[in-house]
């Protein structure tokens, strides 16, 4: 079978970090945090200080979840989608700033990027509870809830407001990119040189793996999750796969991925899966998102509009393509191998 492997130097692509060498030991925790599956990795040659580190990303993870979490009643983005189209609240100015990044996104998407698509979650379940198509006025009736113009934001007061009923927010497209970015800061401030913070697929490296190695990073094969179809080289940066594999529905032999066009409210069709690979996990997280949304031609071209920012799309009918400064090397096993070590 043949493989593909991406080879792709990602130090011309990121900030100008210095480079940081590491001759520890890796030490890694797999963690269910925000519903999904977390690795923290440090490389450290003291157990104890990257067991510290590990352990702090881990509160720091827990810590943005009861912020952000629309799930919890307790949290304070509960509280903005309960008094949705009735009064602004007043937020942390850690949650207020995230709102503000995620409009900046929307503004860049054009609207494809949109936390207020959560006014769908409804109506579209992807936990397999489905077994008929909504009606299309229920479906277009909860659509024109979604509307980023419609989250107000007061910057003095620190209050957000949805304008209206019934209308809600979500960080599922941005918040697990968020608290990966909030880990691995912690960590480096706990003397973590090097390090990984993946979270369910969307992962920040810094320094270097065991060895002084460059960290190598499977993206996972759309027909077989558990496979890896291309490794990527990464020294600093993030590499963010989305895709519809773990989460979707079928209706009559069409899939619809868990993601909502918030222009029809409908699940986004023809993409399986998008990789983002950008400096930072909270934007590679949301364009990653959004590029679903755009589908491949559209989203293609507004990736190759942005510096150092580069993508990988995989399409239904298993076509892959790349944004114009990625380049993927076909390989056989042999080769893939080698690449791994
Ligand atoms: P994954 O959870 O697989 O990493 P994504 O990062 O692409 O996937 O996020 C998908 C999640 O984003 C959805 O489950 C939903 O919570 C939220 N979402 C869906 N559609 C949109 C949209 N158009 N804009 C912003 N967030 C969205
Ligand atoms: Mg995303």
């Amino acid at each position: 079978m043949r493989k593909i492997i991406i080879s792709l130097n990602l130090s011309l692509l990121l900030l100008s970090c210095a480079p940081l060498w590491a001759q520890g030991q890796k030490h890694q925790k797999v963690i269910k945090l925000m519903g999904s599956r977390f690795e923290i990795t440090a490389i450290h040659d003291n157990a104890q200080t990257a067991w510290d580190g590990i352990n702090a990303a881990i509160g720091e993870i827990t810590r943005i979840e009861k912020l952000i979490s629309s799930w919890d009643p307790a949290s304070q983005t509960s509280e903005i989608n309960r008094q949705a189209g009735m009064a602004t609240v007043k937020v942390d100015a850690e949650l207020f700033q995230l709102i503000r990044r995620g409009l900046r996104i929307s503004q860049l998407t054009d609207g494809a990027f949109d936390m207020s698509y959560a006014s769908m979650d409804r109506i579209w379940k992807f936990d397999g509870s489905m077994t008929a198509m909504p009606n299309a006025e229920t479906v277009a009736k909860a659509a024109s809830k979604i509307d980023f113009r419609n989250i107000i934001m007061n910057d003095e007061a620190s209050t957000v407001y949805l304008k209206e009923k019934g209308m809600k927010i979500g960080f599922g497209a941005i918040g697990k990119g968020y608290a990966a970015q909030k880990a691995m800061e912690k960590m480096q401030s706990m003397g973590i040189r090097s390090g990984v913070v993946n979270a369910a697929g969307d992962l920040i490296a810094w320094g270097k793996d065991e060895g002084d190695k460059d960290f190598k990073v499977g993206i996972a094969d759309p027909k077989d999750k558990d496979m890896v179809m291309s490794w990527l080289t990464v020294d600093n940066g993030a590499v963010v796969t989305s895709g519809d594999y773990e989460r979707f529905v079928m209706f009559d032999g069409k899939r619809y991925a868990h993601i909502i066009d918030p222009r029809t409210g409908y699940p986004t069709t023809g993409i399986k899966s998008v990789t983002v690979i950008c400096p930072n996990p909270e934007l590679a997280d949301a364009l990653s998102t959004s590029v679903f949304v755009l589908g491949k031609k559209q989203g293609l071209a507004l990736i190759n509009e942005l510096k150092g920012i580069e993508c990988m799309i995989i399409t239904d009918e298993d076509q892959v393509l790349t944004s114009n400064n990625l380049e993927i090397q076909k390989t056989d096993n042999k080769q893939l191998e080698t690449a791994k070590q």
